[in-house]
């Protein structure tokens, strides 16, 4: 028995009908999404999309870090991609706390100080997704030719805002 024994069971059915071997890996739709690591986002289904359609990044609330201009470029320069969306969402708990309150509220489970640990909480949501496309539309490697979006997604309703 081990921990992982559930998932791995099911891993073995997803196997059987699996035909995405031997693709090529590149997004198919053309499209990449930045987004949060949020369980309430289905980063594909929301757009209409499946499998090999679409690089996805993720990260506590959905920002354009270093490490997601690293992804967006390969993804340009060597996946496909024409199409970027940035899509943090509501009720996002990196939007809804501030620093403080995330280290107590960590330190309290880990029974341990967490003063240390950042978490880069968005004070203001639009404006952070404002400043976020501004950086992937700036990139030097990114062409003017990716059309570059950002939207928030609403995690009650399902729909994507419109926001840049
Ligand atoms: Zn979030």
């Amino acid at each position: 028995m081990s921990a992982f024994d559930d998932l791995l069971e099911s891993n073995r059915a997803f196997s059987e009908t699996f035909a995405l071997g031997g693709f090529d890996g590149i997004a198919h739709a053309g499209v990449a999404i930045v987004t949060c690591m949020d369980s309430r986002i289905d980063p594909l289904a929301m757009v209409g999309l499946k499998a090999g359609d679409a690089k996805i990044f993720r990260n506590p609330g959905g920002r354009v870090t270093p490490q997601a201009l690293e992804a967006l470029v390969m993804g340009v320069h060597l996946l496909n991609v024409q199409r970027i969306l940035v899509v943090p969402h509501t009720r996002c708990a990196v939007a809804s706390n501030s620093e403080e309150e995330l280290r107590a509220r960590v330190a309290e489970s880990a029974g341990v100080d967490a003063a240390w640990q950042t978490f880069h909480v968005v004070r203001d949501q639009q404006a952070s997704l404002a400043e976020d496309v501004h950086k992937v539309q700036s990139h030097p490697l990114i062409p003017a030719t990716v059309e570059v979006g950002g939207f928030i997604y609403d995690v009650d309703s399902g729909l994507l805002e419109p926001f840049v």
